[in-house]
């Protein structure tokens, strides 16, 4: 019966008589392209429910506003394209919908273009109701987009697009001929997921033109879309050109900021940040002439220097095209920023970045932190700025005091989800009480799960572990993501790796008396994509390990790695790694990414290569595989190389990490072996946070801190140095004094060599 059907639209397609549009619906690529061959003005192909394996689509045709040519999926969420499969689109009037990129990725350098090449671009047109999910190339530093448009008057709503992981602005306007100039297209009511952190430059979530072709008119309006945990990099969106309208979206705990990096004329208004006190999360960014900044909505954001709440940079006099330009005639009024940590104006000022805000005005704000304080950094004159109605809650010392009111004010939270002052005398300050906030339900697709949460270590089941053969690994084999497997008293033997797939708990039931846990090949875990591991109340020995060098306690994956993990130790014994040379507790590749590695608790002694090495991004391009490492109340006795080698090389300045805390806790005779090329027992190069707190360094290399770019924020506070040198910090790339904070740490020397 089905393949009579398709018959009969057939007949009907290429009826001479044909006065009404048609349904086709194909079953395969051939028959696709048979039926975008006599398309006709109103047609709509319709891809059957199933798997689109391997399909690079192409829809080329010419619609009329009247009668569109549509393709569409014949159910949404039914209509899957994976493997090796993309879409392009080009001519006039197309309609593209329900359609799932997932379980693969683009063989070209993008997903969806609204362009067949060079010359063949798409106007008119809409793509709205596609779901692109974790769609990522395996490479994480392999370039690729999401989605490229060209042409004009284009539009992309409604979609889910989520979890672009490799290297890449996930959306970008392009503006490189003068056919995708002035384009005025509309992008609206997207669900943009969750970017986790990249660790490099490229992870913008949209991009609006690029510094070469910003003093042209792209025209675009960005309206009511949800930026849910855009993280990636410093820039959420990037505009790089003029005359854009970003309006009306939300942006959720996501790092970084909506930037105007490049181009004049952008209106950014009504829209609303929540950063819910997560580290980096930022709002606007303003650089460049006669932009508009109003009635936008920060609450609890927490972003700092050019991450902050609300950021007016300075320029460079006479800027080339791909640096800063100076601002020029900004409107920046009736915003609200509450219980939001920065507000820099004039940020970046430096002996380059030199040209001061002018012709500005800064009105009608209100601006309220529950904890008070001024939150005004002011690096440079600002008598540019016109301030003027500005209300602000209670401020000792502020640091601008013209143009404000200070005053107690009480905040009460409205049906739209803001805050608003409850004294009807402030009713024209800070944004409108009609602003209409973009939920998350009002975009994407409802026939698509937004993103959850990362599974959380314990958020899965209990189970018991008894001692026997492989009793260990088929229990991980078993498990599922948030597991926790509890081992029996007594001694374990993993007599192969165990791969950790997804977030997994591995413990003993007791704080003293912790299960003994010995492996006989050359790593006892291997976290692979997806796989995150938690130890704790356990003892892992090296003893029965291969007497090879290079043996290490946990490796990743030996290739690439998109998804970011977690590895945490709490309360965990590690010793005897020392069997051969080089022998590391944690090794990790090229390409791979820690976002916290947590050891609190740990006793580490005799190994003969690292505890943590995070430096194989050696190309200096701003790269590293850490973000968070902290380390707590722990002890490291007798390690040969470095306890932590983190590394971030280059100048790049788009990422907030890494960054490194160590607190209460104890090196002793380590990192003295022949292989520790850095000269420290812990080296920090690049790292752009770093807090070491009451610790003891004995009879060992020296702290070794070494600054690169971006004023990083070093405290170096109530440490002992016995016989281990003194702290090191050096500004590699700057002439001026570093910038680090140290107090009250003591460098004794009790043994005549140790100087
Ligand atoms: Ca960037």
């Amino acid at each position: 019966m089905k393949k009579l059907a398709i018959l009969l639209s057939f007949i009907v397609i290429i009826s001479p008589l044909k006065s009404f549009a048609a349904d086709v619906l194909v079953r395969d690529q051939d028959q696709f392209n048979a039926a975008l061959k006599d398309v006709q003005p109103g047609d709509a192909v319709v891809l059957a429910d199933g798997i689109w394996r391997d399909f690079e689509m192409l829809v080329e045709g010419k619609g009329t506003a009247d009668a569109p040519i549509t393709v569409r999926g014949q159910t949404p969420g039914k209509v899957i394209l994976s493997g090796q499969s993309n879409l392009r689109l080009a001519g006039e009037h197309l309609v593209i919908s329900d359609l799932v990129f997932k379980n693969g990725y683009t063989p070209t350098r993008a997903v969806v273009q609204f362009r067949k090449n060079k010359e063949n671009l798409a106007n008119n047109s809409r793509i709205t109701n596609i779901v692109i999910d974790n769609y990522n190339n395996p490479e994480r530093f392999e370039v690729d987009f999401w989605v490229l448009m060209y042409g004009k008057n284009n539009r992309f709503d409604h979609n889910h697009i989520s979890g672009k992981k490799n290297v890449g602005v996930t959306m970008a306007v392009v503006l490189d001929t003068e056919a995708s100039r002035e384009n005025r297209h509309q992008i609206d009511h997207n669900y943009f997921g969750p970017r986790p952190v990249l660790g490099s430059n490229g992870g913008e979530t949209l991009r609006v033109g690029t510094s070469h072709f910003s003093l042209t008119d792209s025209l675009t309006v960005i309206e009511n879309n949800y930026f849910d945990r855009a993280d990636g990099e410093l820039e959420i969106v990037s505009i790089k050109s003029a005359g854009n309208i970003v309006r009306g979206n939300t942006f959720y705990e996501s790092r970084g900021t909506m930037t105007l990096r490049h181009g004049n004329d952008n209106k950014v208004m009504d829209n609303v940040f929540f950063g819910n006190g997560i580290d980096h999360t930022g709002g606007i960014r303003v650089i460049n002439a006669n932009q508009t900044v109003s009635n936008n909505y920060m609450e609890g954001l927490t972003g700092y220097r050019f991450a902050g709440a609300f950021v007016v940079m300075n320029g460079v006099p006479d800027s080339p095209i791909n640096r800063y330009h100076q601002v020029d005639n900004a409107d920046m009024r009736n915003n609200t920023l509450v219980n939001s940590d920065f507000i820099q104006l004039g940020a970046g000022s430096d002996q380059e970045r030199s040209a001061v805000p002018v012709n500005s005005t800064f009105e009608d704000n209100l601006i309220y932190h529950k904890k008070g304080g001024d939150l005004f950094t002011v690096y440079d004159d600002m008598s540019g700025i016109n301030f003027a109605g500005n209300v602000m809650h209670m401020v000792k010392d502020p640091a601008l005091d013209e143009g404000f009111d200070f005053q107690k004010i009480k905040m009460r939270r409205a049906e739209n989800g803001l805050l608003y002052p409850v004294d009807e005398a402030l009713a024209e300050k800070g944004v409108s009480r009609n602003l209409k906030v973009t939920k998350r339900a009002d975009t994407g697709v409802d026939w698509y799960a937004k993103t959850p949460r990362p599974v959380a270590f314990g958020a899965g089941k209990t189970t018991k572990v008894a001692r026997g053969e492989n009793a260990l690994s088929m229990a991980i084999a078993a498990s599922e993501p948030g597991d926790v497997l509890v081992l029996d008293r007594g001694d374990f033997t993993a007599t192969r790796t165990l791969e950790i797939n997804h977030p997994l708990t591995i413990k003993g039931n007791s704080k003293r008396r912790k299960p003994v846990l010995d492996f006989e090949r050359s790593a006892l875990f291997q976290i692979n994509d997806g796989g995150s591991l938690k130890l704790e109340n356990i003892h892992l020995t090296g003893r029965a390990a291969p007497d090879n060098s290079g043996n290490s306690l946990i490796r990743t994956s030996r290739y690439a790695m998109l998804d970011n993990y977690r590895l945490e130790m709490v309360n965990v014994k590690i010793d005897d790694l020392d069997v051969n040379r080089a022998f590391d507790v944690l090794r990790v590749a090229k390409s791979t990414m820690a976002d916290s590695i947590v050891l609190d608790r740990v006793d580490i002694k005799d190994v003969s290569g690292a505890v943590l090495k995070l430096n194989k991004e050696t190309d200096n391009f701003g790269i590293f595989n850490a973000d968070y490492v902290t380390i707590k109340n722990s002890r490291f006795e007798n390690i040969g190389e470095e306890v932590v080698n983190l590394y971030r090389g280059g100048r790049d300045e788009s990422t907030f990490g890494p960054h490194f805390l160590m607190q209460n806790s104890t090196i002793v005779n380590s990192s003295k072996g022949g292989r520790n090329k850095s000269g420290a027992s812990v080296l920090l190069h690049g790292v752009q946070v770093a807090d070491v707190e009451n610790n003891t360094f004995t009879d060992s290399l020296p702290l070794k801190v070494e600054h690169t770019v971006s004023e990083p924020v070093t405290k170096i506070f109530g440490n002992k140095f016995v016989d281990s040198g003194a702290p090191s910090v050096e500004e590699l790339n700057s002439d001026k004094e570093n910038t680090a904070m140290m107090k009250n740490n003591s460098v004794v020397t009790t043994k005549e060599e140790a100087k």
